[in-house]
Order: structure tokens, then sequence, then C-alpha cells
């Protein structure tokens, strides 16, 4: 059969969808929310929770092959799927991206330098890591934290005086990350395909806002070295996780050009949303191709561009938007525009190559 099964019903969901459709496939998407933007160009939506055993059948039994559009899938709900019907990315990269503990383990097993890191449990273990640290650093949840949020600055603090700071970030598993004096933010989206051929698009320079991506620029202000060296690291995660699919990876760029990995991202990346405008072959094409088994498309850039979110009321931007003549607009067709919220996104191509 040539239908994709989706889990998770986003906007990235909904640009799969897109692109799967545009590739001859159809798709079905598993997601709890009715109506939501995928299911607004799927072909068939299962209403049901992501480790529901039954609807997790249904789409085994529905799919020629299953992938997904974010990095909190239950794991068990994906190794029981890849008994039926192929999974990618493989359960493995979400077991990686899902704690950041053991997310920048693995990197920095296979050569790929991050910020240095302590595991926090209780305010004691906070206390001795933020002294190991020269009194500065991040604390995060070691899950589930998204544009920002479960994370908390220490900058140049005095040690002591922590007492309740691991009850006021919900008592779950923390990790303190040394403060990371970074020059410029990038990330590479990559992609491998199933027999192991690797597609590395530009990195891009992103900028966030209030802890949401706010820009991606195309070119990145980084040298070639740098930009080499990020798809290599890419590329190497790839090929560690025996991944096949869009990965994102994003780095912090430092004064002297050298990079550190911030986190990646086993999907496609709110900051690869300029391929679409600005290569022949999308993030989004990319990964239905991957999935599908299908060779992988030229990841080359035709043309420079700025990538901008439209969050909450900005997509009141909307008509001015489309008086400009360079512009790819794309709205996710969520009908309520709340505070924080992902409404759209559009690029604007900067110089055409
Ligand atoms: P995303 O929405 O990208 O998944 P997230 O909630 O997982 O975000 P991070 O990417 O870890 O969070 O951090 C958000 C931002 O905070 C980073 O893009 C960076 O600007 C800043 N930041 C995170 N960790 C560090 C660090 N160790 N040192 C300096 N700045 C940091
Ligand atoms: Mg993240
Ligand atoms: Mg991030």
């Amino acid at each position: 059969g040539s239908t994709i099964g989706i889990i998770g019903g986003g906007q990235l969901g909904r640009m799969l969808a897109m692109a799967a459709a545009r590739l001859g496939y159809r798709t079905v998407v598993l997601e709890p929310q009715p109506d939501c933007p995928a299911a607004q160009v799927a072909n068939r939506q299962i209403t049901a929770a992501y480790d529901d055993p039954a609807a997790l059948a249904e789409l085994a039994d529905a799919s020629a092959a299953v992938t997904y559009e974010f990095e909190n899938v239950p794991v068990e709900a994906a190794s029981a799927l890849a008994a039926k019907v192929p999974v990618h990315p493989p359960a493995r990269a979400l077991e990686v991206a899902q704690d950041r503990v053991t997310e920048k383990t693995f990197l920095n097993g296979i050569g790929i330098a991050t910020a240095d890191f302590r595991a926090v449990d209780n305010d004691n273990e906070l206390t001795a890591a933020l002294k190991a640290f020269g009194g500065s650093g991040i604390l995060k949840t070691r899950r589930m934290g998204y544009d920002g949020k479960g994370q908390r600055v220490f900058r140049n603090v005095e040690a002591g005086g922590f007492a309740g700071t691991c009850e006021a970030m919900g008592n779950v598993p923390l990790i303190l990350e040394a403060f990371v004096p970074f020059e410029r933010e990038i990330s590479v989206i990559a992609a491998r395909g199933i027999d192991g051929a690797v597609a590395a698009y530009d990195p891009a320079e992103n900028v966030h806002r209030h802890g949401i991506l706010h820009t991606s620029t195309l070119p990145a202000g980084i040298s070639a070295g740098t930009v080499i060296a990020a798809q290599e690291a890419a590329s190497t995660i790839l090929s560690a996780l025996d991944y096949v699919g869009v990965i994102g990876v994003e780095f912090f760029v430092l004064a002297d050009g050298s990079l550190l990995a911030n986190e990646i991202a086993p999907r496609v990346h709110n900051s690869g949303h300029w391929t679409e405008a600005a290569c022949i072959v999308s993030q989004f094409e990319q990964h239905i191709r991957a999935v599908a088994g299908l060779p992988l498309g030229n990841p080359g850039r035709h043309s420079d561009c700025v990538m901008e979110n439209l969050i909450g009321d900005d997509v009141l931007r909307v008509p001015e938007l489309l008086a400009e003549p360079d512009l790819m607009l794309h709205l996710y067709g969520k009908a309520e525009a709340r505070p924080g919220r992902k409404m759209g996104h559009f690029t604007r191509i900067s110089r055409r190559g």
C-alpha cells in the first residue's frame, strides 16, 4: 500500500502530509485532537491517544511506513509499531532526544562537543553544580521542554540559597548546563535515506524571541569551515543512530567559530521551513522521500532568504505580507490565534541565486 502513517497532527504533520500528497502517497494521521492542522490535509485521522494500543494497531495496518512529527512520541509506542511496520526515524532517536542528559551523553560519546552539564535531582545537587560552573548556568527540565519552557537562568550567583528551586521546577529530573557565551545560533537540517545516503542543507542562523524561534536566515554569518563542521556533525549523528528521515541539529557558535551542539530534533524542524521557498526539495519532501524509501533530493539552496514565524496576533500582518512580491506565505489552518501559538510562517527571498 502507498499510505504513510504520521504520528502527531500539528503543523509539522500537516506539512508532511502535503509533501506526501505531492509525491503520490496517501496519509493517515494519529492525533487525539479532532480537526487538527494535519487532518485538514491528510486522507484520514485516527482520533486517539498516541499510545492507544488499538489505534496503533490500526495505524500499522493502514500504513506502508510510519513516521512522526514530534519528539515526545512514547518510545514504547514506536517500538511496538516497529514490530509490525517500518518506523522512521528509529525509536532509538526518540529515546536519545527525549532526555537532555541522555542526548548530551550520546553526543559526547560520538565525539560531538556540548556545553558542560550535570544531572540535578535536588537543591543540594543544584548548589554543587552551580559552584562547579562558577555560579552561572541554565537549569532545564530533562524531558518535555520546548520553546524555552521549563528553564531557569542563573548568572553569577553565590553558591547556596537555592532551597525550593527543584520544587518550583516541578520536582522532575533536571539538568544544569554551563552557560555558553555563544556568538550566534545555527541549525542544520539533514536527511539520511534508507540506502545510508546523507543530504545536508546549509545551516540557518536562528534568532529566538521569548524562547520561541523568530527568524532563520540563510546564509548564516559563519565561515565555510564552520558550515562543513556543522554538516559533518549532523552526518555523524545520523549514521550513529542508523537513522532514516530528516533531523534538526541546533548548535551554538563560539567566537572562534567552533561549535557546541545544543539539541537534536528527530523530525522536520521549524528552522528548516525556509527550504520550501529556497530549495528545489524541501525538508518535508526530503523526509517523505526517506521514509518511503525513495532516493533523497538535492538539498542545494538556490536563493538567500529569511524565514519568520507568525506567532499569535502576528497573523494580522498577512494582508501586508501578501503585498510583497518575493514572499512565500504558509498558514497552518488554526482558527484561534492564542498568544505564543505558531499560526504560520513566511519566507522572504532576499537574493535569487
Ligand atoms: P526548542 O523549542 O528549540 O526545542 P528548548 O525549549 O528545547 O527549545 P533549548 O533549545 O535548549 O530549549 O534552549 C532555548 C534557547 O535558550 C537556546 O536556543 C539558547 O538561545 C538558550 N540556551 C539554551 N541553553 C543554553 C546554554 N547552555 N547556554 C546559553 N544559552 C542557552
Ligand atoms: Mg528542544
Ligand atoms: Mg532548542
